[in-house]
């Protein structure tokens, strides 16, 4: 197992396979001049297979989510579903992407055997859509949606930021969209992880505000909090039911006490929390063992340098140094050096 000196467990392994994307949001990326990893830092496919199925088989994840960046730039990404379906026991798979070329791989993705995706969408009006992501691509992704929701990697659900001035007036608007199209609406507080360092809390939209713009026009009735379970979204029941609303108030909300995630970098670093200033470095242990990419002798048997079982017990010693809490209320929190594209949200 993956445990902490706080008690918590991680089953939830956040995967990210590129820090590339074909959209600039403001609150992620700056518009341009941006270092990407370097290629040979990069995992291939076979490193990911191979530390995915460590952590499924020896560490207890039972979920896995592939993020970015966007994943869906990653050209192996239905291969490594593929592989990764036939582990025993197979881990559920899901996929946070901004839906630009979901329309093309949803199918390919569902068959190859993922469970379901997360969409990224903000804006309900394209213009808006260009100011907020510098890309004239919401088409895409509204047709991304229907793929995935044709294709049934349900449930479709929908991520979105409110950012002041821009699109803080969308929520109610956003709320009755996605119920009409059948996905399930998580609004994300902004967090400080941008590239550029521009969030500031004194103009951040929070969950209260959120929660206000929705109440405007619909009954929420907070559901049972068992059944939030270790998700980070805090959910209401919409006018009664069926229909529900997630907002995720990661700064001024904090789920901290109950985090179940762990995280691996598109190069092959450890990351406890989104926060975390320090990480822990798989690919080198990884890279330093007689056995290329799980195929060699030290792969599945020994315990020595690069084997499974030394890679299993460097995860464990990095989540067993998982800090309590993100540090975000801490009048010293200092922002990651890796931005949310590099990190994987
Ligand atoms: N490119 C994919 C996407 O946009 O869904 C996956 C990676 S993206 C980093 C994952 C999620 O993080 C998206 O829902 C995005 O809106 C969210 N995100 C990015 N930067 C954020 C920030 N500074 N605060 C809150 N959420 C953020
Ligand atoms: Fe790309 Fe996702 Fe970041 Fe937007 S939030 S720039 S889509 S990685």
């Amino acid at each position: 197992m993956l445990i902490d000196t706080y008690g918590r467990v991680a089953t939830d392994l956040r995967v990210s396979l590129t820090d590339r994307c074909n959209l600039r949001c403001t609150y992620c990326m700056p518009e341009e001049g941006l270092h990407w990893l370097a290629k040979p830092d990069l995992l291939t496919d076979d490193e990911i297979v191979r530390l995915v199925r460590i952590a499924v088989t020896r560490l207890g994840i039972t979920e896995v989510r592939f993020t970015g960046g966007e994943p869906l730039l990653r050209p192996g990404l239905t291969g490594i579903v593929e592989r990764l379906a036939a582990l025993e026991p197979r881990p559920r798979m899901s996929l946070t992407t901004n839906g630009i070329g979901l329309a093309r791989t949803a199918g390919a993705l569902k068959a190859a055997g993922l469970d379901r995706v997360n969409v990224s969408l903000d804006t309900l009006r394209p213009d808006v859509f260009k100011t907020l992501t510098r890309r004239n691509r919401h088409h895409d992704v509204l047709a991304g949606l229907d793929a995935a929701r044709a294709a049934g990697l349900t449930p479709v659900k929908v991520n979105s930021v409110l950012m002041p001035g821009l699109n803080d007036d969308e929520a109610p608007d956003l709320l009755s969209w996605a119920m009409a199209e059948g996905y399930e609406l998580r609004f994300i507080e902004q967090m400080p992880l941008d590239a550029q360092h521009g969030w500031r809390r004194q103009s951040m939209i929070t969950a209260g505000d959120i929660l206000e713009s929705l109440r405007t026009r619909f009954t929420l009735t907070p559901e049972a909090s068992a059944e939030r379970g270790s998700a980070p979204a805090e959910r209401w029941i919409v006018d009664g039911g069926p229909h529900r609303v997630g907002v995720i108030g990661s700064v001024t909300r904090p789920f901290c006490a109950a985090c179940d995630r762990t995280r691996l970098t598109a190069d092959g670093q450890i990351r406890t929390c989104l926060f975390a200033t320090e990480e822990t470095d798989l690919r080198a242990a990884l890279r330093s063992g007689t056995g290329a990419a799980g195929t060699g002798p030290d792969a599945d048997g020994g315990t020595g340098p690069g084997s499974d079982e030394e890679i299993a017990r460097i995860w464990r010693l990095a989540m067993w140094g998982k800090k309590a809490g993100s540090g975000l209320d801490d009048p010293a929190f200092l922002q990651p050096d890796r931005p949310m594209s590099a990190i994987g949200g």
